[in-house]
């Protein structure tokens, strides 16, 4: 049976962000080498063109994730993650990412279409070198004014789920239900 068919037959021939049904084709999630069920989605051209152009995205089509996140095929999982990943400065999507926990190695996979533009970056560490990921959970280890957002973060408050930034000493992550930028020296890996 080809790929196609049998995306068909396990997707009930709708898209598997969306649902639906109109020019659904298979989507081969980055890095593909070989296509197989696994690693590939049958998706929309709605929901195809705005994850190939980030820049064109509707934020209200992907309220959809709402439902699909909770998909139990990991490639489902992991175009969720990161369509929703591309929609973090909108609440409701970060209170999706807050909710949608992926397998380690679904993590992984989920975040692996990043790694080449990253491949030179210096690994972020906290207070006691450690290596932060992107979706690990950090305690502040002193009192930390945020500066602009007028208050104080305490020290041993946790922060789920940080990103990565461009520089390795700052992370982002949600305090105060405020997104901040954290250095990671003040910071330690819970
Ligand atoms: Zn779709």
């Amino acid at each position: 049976m080809s790929i196609k068919h049998s995306l068909f037959q396990r997707s009930n021939s709708a898209c598997e962000l969306c649902g639906s049904d109109l020019n659904l084709t298979i989507y081969e999630i980055p890095p593909v080498t070989t296509a197989t069920e696994e690693n590939t989605i049958l998706a929309c051209e709605t929901c195809q063109s705005q994850i190939n152009d980030p820049s064109a995205i509707d934020t209200n089509h992907w309220r959809c994730l709402n439902d699909s996140m909770w998909n139990p095929l990991p490639a489902v999982q992991v175009m969720a993650w990161r369509q929703l990943k591309q929609l973090d400065s909108e609440s409701w999507a970060q209170d999706l990412l807050d909710m949608l926990y992926l397998e380690p190695d679904v993590q992984q996979w989920a975040e692996a279409n990043r790694s080449d533009e990253d491949d030179d970056r210096a690994p972020s560490k906290d207070s006691n070198g450690t290596v932060l990921q992107a979706g690990d959970s950090v305690t502040l280890i002193k009192d930390l004014d945020v500066k602009g957002a007028g208050f104080t973060a305490k020290r041993g408050t946790m922060v789920k789920n940080i990103a990565l930034t461009d520089d390795p000493e700052h992370i982002e992550g949600r305090v105060n239900g405020t997104r901040i930028v954290l250095l990671t020296k003040f910071l330690k890996k819970a």
